[in-house]
């Protein structure tokens, strides 16, 4: 439904004017890798002590907590989990999320560009990427130069094993009542990491998705054995989604030589997103209009999948212009193709995303359960910006402006009894 896909313009637009920079106090940003959140944010209130009503068929209301003494979410986020993975194989155990939960029937939507970085701080800001300042994995701060990069992201830093950051998170309901963190978030790297190798239909993806699967299996086990399964609120998401990549079809920026030469260190990054800061001194609109005039041309291999842009002229709906951290020529890729600076001999596949956030292999997951979640319930897709919304409503807290829909919560929450 279209009223899930616009964020409140009015509203942000005028939060923007007048508190630009108040997102850097935002209580749930973090890096997305563990994150805990004491308590003591204000607006928590007693909890009721009844007993959790029998579940009728329709429910209305929320189910009062019966064990924890305030709200709590974990908020799990499995890479690269395209939408479409949790039919691969069984998956009983995010299964029972969803039968038991709230679903996008259809999937989430990730921000523009579908990318790890700008995605993740995107659901734990509410902040399209050209207000959060993550504007691709990589780039170069065109004020001070200096180079902001995803690398330390890679599988190989990841040294905690997957069990140990369930338990982890588990550990924490071992603390007295009022010393429960009321934000936890657990991120796992699979299946993204298996998706770049292999693309999303090899059948190493089944198996990290049988992984992932085992993982929130344990940590389900884990919240029951301590009796806060169904006091617990659990969001499970994805960042983006994958898409199947060849190298036969690639679009190389050598060949729009005869029409204008694009040296590689105009190049912020090449593929899926492919952002181009000329030097001062060379037109933009000039290189946009001679870039497109050559791969209009029918002469440049696969020059009818890639068009490019002035940020100003992107469609509306990516807002992906407001940051000067955004360089000013940005192209749009086709699904699956990819752009490359010159011609090489490799021949490989794999899987890729960053594609425009339209497509549906760039989709990804979302699924809440929790005492706010209607069981069994489906709803529209929509923008990861709205879970920053979700999550401060569910924790009662007051959340920083930002570009989600003010009341997304309540048209997704049941309300309080
Ligand atoms: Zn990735």
């Amino acid at each position: 439904m279209q009223q899930y896909l616009q964020p409140d313009k009015m509203s942000t637009r005028r939060q923007f004017q007048s508190k630009k920079k108040t997102h850097r106090t935002n209580p749930l940003l973090c890096s997305p890798s563990t994150l805990i959140l004491p308590l003591g944010l204000p607006g928590n209130p007693p909890p009721p002590s009844s007993q959790t009503p029998s579940t009728a068929h329709i429910e209305s209301t929320a189910r009062p907590l019966s064990k924890l003494g305030h709200p709590v979410v974990i908020l799990i986020s499995s890479d690269g989990f395209r939408f479409g993975y949790q039919f691969k194989t069984a998956t009983p155990n995010i299964g029972r999320l969803i039968a038991n939960g709230t679903e996008a029937e259809h999937g989430l939507i990730p921000v523009f560009p579908t990318l790890t970085f700008p995605n993740h701080y995107s659901i734990v800001t509410g902040l399209y990427p050209a207000y959060h300042g993550i504007i691709n994995n990589r780039f170069a701060d065109p004020h001070t130069g200096e180079i902001f990069t995803m690398g330390s992201h890679e599988p190989k830093w990841w040294l905690v094993p997957f069990e140990e950051r369930v338990d982890t998170v588990l550990g924490y309901f071992d603390l007295p009542s009022s010393e429960i963190p009321i934000f936890m978030t657990l991120y796992f790297e699979d299946p993204d990491h298996q998706g770049h190798q292999v693309g999303p239909d090899d059948p190493e993806i089944t198996d990290a998705v049988a992984r992932i699967d085992r993982m929130i299996g344990r940590l389900i086990q884990g919240l029951e054995k301590r009796g806060v399964f169904d006091d617990v609120t659990i969001i499970m998401v994805g960042d983006h989604g994958m898409v199947g990549t060849c190298d036969k079809k690639l679009i190389f920026l050598e060949d729009l030589a005869p029409w204008i030469e694009i040296p590689g260190d105009w190049v912020q990054s090449h593929t899926p997103l492919l952002a181009i800061r000329p030097p001062p001194g060379v037109s933009p609109s000039d290189v946009v209009a001679k870039m497109n005039e050559g791969l209009k041309s029918g002469k440049v291999d696969n020059g009818k999948n890639l068009r490019v842009f002035l940020k100003e002229e992107l469609p509306s709906r990516l807002h992906y212009v407001a940051s000067d951290r955004i360089p000013p020529i940005i192209g749009l890729v086709e699904e699956g193709f990819k752009v490359e600076q010159k011609r090489s001999k490799r021949q490989e596949c794999g899987g890729a995303h960053g594609y425009d956030n339209a497509f549906f292999s760039m989709r990804t997951i979302f699924i809440g359960h929790g005492p706010e979640f209607a069981r069994g319930q489906k709803i529209p897709s929509f923008e990861n910006v709205q879970i920053y919304n979700l999550v401060t409503s569910i924790l009662k807290i007051q959340g920083a402006p930002n570009n989600g829909t003010q009341s997304f919560p309540q048209s997704i929450l049941l309300s309080s009894p």
